[in-house]
């Protein structure tokens, strides 16, 4: 961990649910791959020892198309890479308790920001025309707009908690969500690192 992300996840301990609380946790994804989702999925039977303990409100899990209201703690996967992901992680920071930035790509951009050296409009014609053979063109219609760059969350919103890893492994995120739900911030130095 870097001393920008133990500062970033010292500062989330007035947070913390209280002890026992039956928590509401989201997890979602601007630009990413779904690994760290996956990472999160390969708890497998141990999901239904969390179920006990946590609704989860929102994400893969669940068919709920709108970020909900209150939730108390959302791991939020990808980069901010669109001016949608601005405006999801915007709704997602005013609905969210306890933010974690889950995943490199979250915490620094990673692979989504290997196009930032590169003009918007070079990335978009290598991938629509260039390495296309059929119906090659750059799509207009509901397609989010690029930004600039491909930027980490906490440089859009407050983050409570960096969680680092491509992905982070299972037992950290376990580990993270279990600290939690007992009430106290996660100290996930050790458990944890850029590019796990
Ligand atoms: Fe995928 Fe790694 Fe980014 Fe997670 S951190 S979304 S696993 S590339």
């Amino acid at each position: 961990m870097t001393k920008k992300n133990d500062t970033g996840n010292s500062a989330a301990k007035e947070k913390a649910p209280a002890a026992k609380q039956k928590v509401r946790v989201a997890t979602t994804w601007l630009d990413g791959c779904s690994g760290c989702h996956m990472s999160f999925l390969d708890m497998d039977e141990r999901i239904a020892d969390l179920l006990n303990a946590v609704d989860i409100v929102y994400g893969p899990l669940v068919d709920i198309k709108t970020f909900p209201e209150k939730v108390d703690v959302t791991l939020v996967e990808g980069a901010v890479s669109s001016d949608e992901d601005e405006k999801n992680i915007r709704l997602i920071r005013e609905r969210t308790g306890i933010l974690i930035s889950f995943g490199d790509c979250a915490v620094t951009a990673n692979v989504p920001g290997m196009r930032n050296q590169f003009k918007v409009a070079d990335v978009l014609n290598r991938g629509y025309i260039e390495n296309v053979t059929v119906g090659n063109g750059i799509p207009t219609d509901g397609v989010p707009k690029l930004l600039k760059h491909a930027r980490p969350v906490h440089e859009f919103v407050k983050v409570d908690l960096f969680l680092p890893g491509c992905p982070p492994p299972t037992e950290a995120i376990l580990f993270a969500v279990g600290e939690l739900l007992e009430g106290r911030i996660p100290e996930v130095t050790g458990k944890t690192r850029f590019g796990a």
